[in-house]
């Protein structure tokens, strides 16, 4: 991607330009040149970018710029993030492009004890990161007040609202003050984010940075059409390939992912799963592990692994195909970093026929079928009801069946998941 502007020409302050030659920064991303200068002019901001793209240092080098010390210290930076994982790693870039200036951040989030983070705010900090929960939560309890807020970033935005947190958004928004910049990030555009960025900015710069496309573009995409129960087989013939060195595996469910993570670990393919509810401490270790390659595997879902800045990923793997296809866009991204090339599989069963088709129509590119052993015509010819998961509560009801308690409704799905089981294989540990 075209981009000459140098750091130099967007009037840093020392310690920022120090900042990023000690973290080896040359050249500022495309987000990051088209940003920052109308951030320290004061403008608010929408910015469509993924994760990868430097929207991080965008939005962090002129906040620390403009920010004003005062004493003692009060929150002047707000940054709502969706997921503790984020808000951890916006915290350590605050580290680092900060280093060289005083001002103090912490970072909040739920899922621990909010002994730690109270007690760091009572000593006063400058910037908060947080997520909303326990951002409301410390509001509610009158441990912090947002009245000083000069600078608010809204990061993630989509994802805040697929993850139901819109009305903890609007309640934090209404305890700001009015006179402040806000700058709102999203990957994806819906009429629904418009209408949240609408009531949060005051005539805002527009930036994109790289367009879905260009990302999409990049990365190698193949679908496999199988059957449910041989995706275990499938996963497992694929991991045999060399060239596979660090995949992430996606799966629609929490309990998915443990299940293919433990298949995995089985058939001796270290492997490690992440999900909302592993504790914090879990998740940091099994992202750890996979970072420095202890675990060639991570098994995750949509929302555990958003954000998360991992490089190198060789192959994305969804193992179930998203119902929602930006998550599509934003899976297969994680192969695609910092302008590399990716690689992403997906698998596809009959009722996932339609997901596909989604995806397709969203990226506008029919995706390359791949020729494999367990090929299914049927998943790959599946149209109508078929394409479709089957409703939970209705999948073992017919039209005819007599109305039956609640206590053999439980049982009757219960047959119709055993009905779906795959076959143990003799060679692979299911
Ligand atoms: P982000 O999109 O903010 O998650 O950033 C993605 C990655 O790019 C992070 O690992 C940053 O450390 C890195 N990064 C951000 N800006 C630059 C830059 N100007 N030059 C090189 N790397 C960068």
């Amino acid at each position: 991607m075209e981009n000459t502007t140098s750091f130099k020409n967007l009037n840093l302050i020392p310690p920022l330009e120090k900042a990023l030659t000690k973290q080896g920064y040359t050249v500022p991303t495309p987000i990051q040149s088209k940003s920052i200068p109308g951030l320290l002019q004061g403008k608010d901001l929408i910015g469509i970018a993924q994760t990868g793209t430097g929207k991080t240092a965008a939005f962090i080098l002129p906040i620390l710029q403009k920010m004003t010390e005062r004493h003692p210290r009060e929150i002047k930076t707000l940054v709502l993030t969706p997921t503790r994982e984020l808000a951890a790693q916006i915290g350590e870039s605050f580290s680092a492009y900060g280093e060289f200036l005083k001002y103090k951040h912490t970072v909040i989030f739920g899922g621990v004890g909010q002994g730690r983070q109270v007690q760091t705010l009572s000593h006063g900090v400058d910037i908060l990161v947080a997520t909303p929960g326990r951002l409301l939560d410390l509001m509610n309890q009158r441990i912090l007040t947002l009245k000083n807020i000069e600078f608010f970033v809204l990061d993630e935005a989509d994802r805040m609202l697929d993850m139901g947190f819109i009305h903890d958004i609007r309640k934090i928004i209404s305890k700001l003050p009015q006179k402040r910049q806000s700058l709102f990030f999203s990957a994806t555009m819906s009429p629904q984010i418009n209408k949240l960025a609408k009531t949060l900015l005051n005539n805002p710069l527009h930036v994109e940075a790289t367009p879905q496309a260009t990302t999409v573009e990049r990365i190698k995409q193949y679908i496999y059409f199988v059957d449910t129960p041989a995706k275990e087989k499938l996963l497992f013939e694929l991991l045999k390939q060399k060239h596979l060195t660090s995949i992430l595996v996606f799966t629609r469910t929490k309990h998915k992912a443990n299940k293919v993570a433990s298949f995995l670990c089985k058939n001796n393919i270290s492997s490690d799963a992440i999900h909302g509810n592993k504790s914090q401490n879990a998740r940091t270790k099994a992202i750890k592990d996979f970072k420095t390659g202890k675990t060639k595997v991570l098994v995750a879902t949509d929302i555990a692994a958003r954000g998360i800045d991992i490089e190198n990923i060789s192959h994305v793997i969804n193992f179930e195909l998203p119902n929602e296809s930006e998550s599509y866009v934003h899976r297969i991204g994680r192969t695609a970093r910092a302008g590399t090339d990716g690689t992403a599989y997906s698998f596809c069963a009959a009722e996932e026929r339609s997901y596909l088709n989604d995806i397709e129509r969203l990226i506008r590119q029919k995706i390359e079928v791949m020729n494999h052993t367990f090929h299914s015509e049927t998943a790959q010819n599946a149209v109508g009801a078929a394409a479709k998961p089957t409703p939970k509560n209705k999948r073992s009801f017919s039209k005819n069946r007599p109305k039956i308690a609640p206590k053999n409704k439980r049982s009757f799905s219960g047959n119709a998941k055993y009905k779906n089981r795959p076959k143990r294989s003799s060679i692979l540990k299911a």
